[in-house]
This record gives structure tokens, sequence and C-alpha cells, in this order.
């Protein structure tokens, strides 16, 4: 915790990955773990850990990256947080993200900018921008993220880090400060898979907190890890190294299909019809969700109070209209949009229909293949400010991410080299409730 601690004072002032260090209470809570001592099935106790500035963490403040929640000291932890603890894990701080994880560069934060590890002047991704910079610049050995369109899986793949979206309900959401519901889930960030497997099994399960919690067993997944695929059947769906993939990338994606298929599964090509429409799907129904998540917000129950007002009525709007940043406030006009009465059968009905048809389309492939492969994200991290001003362009680029969490289904990122002196990640999908056959392909390409 020590060695963390002079870590993260050594990089942070390049990498700005922090929005707190908990210094004191890591200490404190390694000393005690020095004094109980380590049993060799405890494999995490004692490790430190960072926490994506979303999660609710008891007496640690949580800000969700927004103005609107920047004194806000939470009197309860997350399901996770109570999991974290129970492992032995050393929380040694909070990590930087977009605001209320709306973004894919973390350059949506209230507070500070975060770098990508490998080059300073390149975006971390987002949401999770935090927790993959703090893993891949050495900070921390394991961060948590949450993930409601690709944000633990892009920002791993920027950082050349391993990152896993479980299946929707695999992890309790209780404490999570809600985006979309019904896509977010939290999931963990490392530097290899074995740790990664290590780590899901330490924060799944179900929780009565969680209404869409499932009631699965916890599989050991690090226990069964295996190097062997033989026989695996994998799917690469020809929409998925189509338009607007830098060939680069694409290049990177076909030889880590070769090695798939040296490693003894075969690889073949497979379509998606639908997952065009992912991304005007998502937008619709992440940013409804949305609107009627961030009501609480306002003004009263948490965070930030305007200084100025003569009503109730001005409480209210002065407080969202200050203590929201952009991208939030058009999100919420979206949402709302869609939701009101002249426009729900239009929008989110619609929307609703078309999550179903995108569903189908993966449950179709799982009927013969086992998993699917393909890239992360269209591009590897871009020079930071260069797109933050084109919102469409920052939302086209969720294009691979996002139906993996319409489906509800668990996806991964995964390190496949380098594209000039850039990190390019290779995603993994599974089928419900089977990360350990992502965990064992990823395992053995790794
Ligand atoms: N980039 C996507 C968005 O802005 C996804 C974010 C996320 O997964 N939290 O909504």
């Amino acid at each position: 915790t020590q060695a963390t601690l002079d870590r993260i004072e050594k990089v942070e002032p390049n990498v700005d990955a922090f929005l707190s260090v908990t210094k004191s209470s890591a200490l404190e809570q390694a000393e005690k773990i020095d004094q109980e001592g380590i049993s060799e099935s405890e494999l995490l106790k004692g490790l430190p850990i960072g926490i994506k500035d979303n999660i609710v963490t008891k007496g640690i403040l949580t800000t969700a990256a927004s103005k609107i929640l920047h004194n806000f000291n939470p009197i309860y932890d997350a399901t996770v947080m109570e999991r974290v603890k129970s492992t032995g894990l050393i929380t040694v701080g909070k990590l930087n993200m977009d605001e209320f994880a709306m973004g894919g560069s973390t350059e949506n934060s209230s507070f500070k900018q975060t770098k990508n590890a490998w080059n300073h002047t390149k975006v971390p991704g987002g949401s999770s921008g935090g927790s993959a910079a703090a893993v891949a610049s050495g900070e921390v050995p394991l961060s948590l993220g949450s993930d409601t369109g690709g944000s633990i899986r892009q920002p791993a793949s920027f950082n050349g880090i391993v990152g896993m979206k479980p299946t929707y309900g695999r992890v309790s959401r209780f404490g999570l400060i809600a985006f979309a519901s019904s896509l977010d889930q939290i999931g963990p960030l490392t530097r290899n898979v074995r740790d990664n497997a290590l780590a899901l099994t330490a924060i799944s399960g179900f929780d009565e907190k969680d209404g869409t919690s499932a009631k699965r067993e916890v599989p050991d997944f690090a226990k069964y890890l295996n190097g062997d695929i033989q026989g695996m059947k994998i799917a690469l769906p020809k929409e998925y190294l189509g338009e607007g993939i830098d060939e680069k990338v694409k290049q990177r994606i076909l030889e880590a299909a070769e090695t798939f298929r040296k490693l003894g599964a075969t690889v073949e090509e497979v379509s998606l019809p639908h997952s065009k429409y992912g991304v005007a799907v998502y937008y619709i129904i992440a940013s409804s969700e949305a609107s009627s998540n961030l009501q609480r917000f306002d003004g009263i129950r948490y965070g930030y109070r305007t200084e100025q007002h003569d009503n109730l009525e001005e409480v209210y709007v002065k407080s969202r209209t200050e203590g929201f940043g952009e991208e939030v406030k058009r999100r919420i006009m979206l949402g709302t949009f869609s939701l009101s009465a002249g426009y729900y059968d239009a929008y989110f009905k619609k929307a609703g229909q078309v999550r179903t048809l995108i569903l189908q389309d993966f449950q179709k492939v799982f009927e013969t293949y086992d998993l699917i492969i393909g890239p992360t994200a269209p591009t590897v991290a871009y020079d930071l400010g260069s797109n933050i001003a084109d919102p469409i362009t920052m939302y086209l680029s969720d294009l691979l991410t996002i139906p993996v969490n319409l489906a509800g289904l668990p996806g991964m990122s995964i390190p496949a080299g380098f594209s000039d002196g850039l990190p390019v990640g290779l995603q993994i999908i599974g089928k419900h409730f089977d990360e350990q056959t992502m965990y064992n392909a990823a395992f053995a390409f790794e």
C-alpha cells in the first residue's frame, strides 16, 4: 500500500487519474491486515484498489465527477464496496470519469483532465478513464469502473489493459450512481486476465438491494482458467470490420483471429444486421433513463445548491443549471423529449423494439458460436480536445460496444497489439453469464 501511494504521488502529476487519494484510511487498513495475516486462499487480500467516483463509498467523497455532487459524502457503501472490503482489498482512492459516466474521453469531468497512460497528449478514453489510466500507469493493480455503453471496455482498450463488463445482473448496482439503469454494470480493470477473473468473482453475486440482480452461482473464474481453446467456435461479425473502423485497428483484429485459429479455435464471419441501429437506440434509451434518474439532483437532497434563490422553483432550476455540465444537460433534454407524451411511441417505444432485434441477432449467433470477437473501438486513443466539441462523432465511436449493453451480454477488452505506438483493444463478447469462456479465450490469447 505504501508503494502504491508512492507510485501515485510520482505519476499523478502527469496522469491525473485520481479525484481523491485516501492515504490515511488505506494505511490504517494495511496495518490491520499486516497484523491479521493473509491465508493462502485470500489472493486479493491486502491489494490496493482504485474505485470509479460514481460508486458510493461510505465516508469518502463521491462526486461522479459532477459539480452537483462536489460535497457528497455518503453514509453507506455500495454493495460492491462491501465485497471489496470483505475481500480485504484496500481502497486507495476515487478515480476520475466523465460526469455521471456520460462521455467517452473523460473530458466531461467537472474537475480535471485525465491523460492516456501511454501518451499524455491523448485521451484515456471514458467514461472510466481514471480507472483505466491508473491501472495502465502502474498506480494500482486493479480498479473498478462502470459500463453503460462501453465505459469499461473502451478506456481499457485505449490504455492497453483488461476490462470486463459482466453480464447484466451479475454485479449489484446498489450504490452505483445511476446513469441508465437497464444498461449499467460495474466491472474490473486489471493488467492481466487472471487478476480480472479474481476480481470479478470477488464483486459478483446476488444482492436483494438490486431488483435486477441475478440469482446465479458465482464461479471461481480464476480457478478454471486454462489455455485450452481447442475446438472453440468464434464468430467475427462483418459489421465490426466495416465502415469507420481504422485500417490498422482492423489489421490487429484479423491477426488476433489468426492467433485464435493457431490455438485451435475456428473463427468464421457472421452478421449482426441490426447492430447498425445500436447507437441510435442507445441514445434514446440511455438518455431517457438518465433524464429520470437525474431528477433526484434538485439542490435539496444532495450536493450543490445555488447561492441565489427567491423561491423553491428557483432552487431547483438554478441548482441544476449551475451544477450540471453541458453533456449532462444535453442528455436530460434528449431523454425528456423522447419520453414526452406526443413522442413516446415514435422514440422510446420504438427503441425498445429495435433493442429486442439487436438481442435476437446475438442469440442467433450464439446458437452456433461460443464467442464473438471484434475491435473494442474503431480507433486508438485520439488527441485531447480533438473530438469534444462534436457530440455526434463522440456518440458514433461507441458503435462496437453499445450493442452488448443493449443485449445485457458480457463483453471484455484485452490488449491486441499497437497502432502508431498506441494500444489496440480486442473485444470478446460472450453468452449471458458465460464470462468463464471469455476469460479462457482471453487467457489463451494473452
Ligand atoms: N460513451 C457512452 C456514453 O457517453 C458510454 C458511456 C458509458 O458506458 N458510461 O454514453
